[in-house]
């Protein structure tokens, strides 16, 4: 499976990080994830290929997917879609945040609301 990073030509992407660990005097590299020393994928001037599951898996799976790089045939970016999701409820909880709760007017941001909330402490 091809992976495209338009924009981010050499896009370096840590998938399972490494950490050393110590035993008995001897320092072995092992990932967090379980792989057996890590996993870090690089992009070489925008594309990375790999027919690893696991990797593909990994990739899919990543927050930076379907934003800094897309699977070349591009059907499936769920986290594009729950960015979006993401997105719009941020804009309904900032209306929600920016509308006053007295008059319902609203407001280009909190801190206009507050501004007027002072009017409603002195009715
Ligand atoms: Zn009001």
């Amino acid at each position: 499976m091809e992976f495209i990073s338009k924009k981010y030509k050499q896009l370096r992407l840590v998938l399972d990080p490494a950490i050393a660990r110590r035993e008995m005097g001897a320092v072995t590299v092992q990932g967090i994830r379980g792989s057996l020393s890590g996993i870090t994928v690089e992009f070489q001037n925008g594309f990375y290929e790999t027919e690893d599951e696991k990797i593909i898996e990994m990739l899919k799976n990543h927050p930076q997917y379907g934003v800094k790089f897309y699977s070349k045939i591009g059907v499936d970016v769920p986290n594009k879609i729950g960015l979006r999701q993401e997105n719009e409820l941020k804009v309904l909880a900032e209306e929600i945040r920016s509308t006053c709760p007295k008059c319902g007017k609203k407001f280009k941001n909190e801190f206009g609301l507050l501004a007027h909330m002072r009017k409603h402490k002195n009715e």
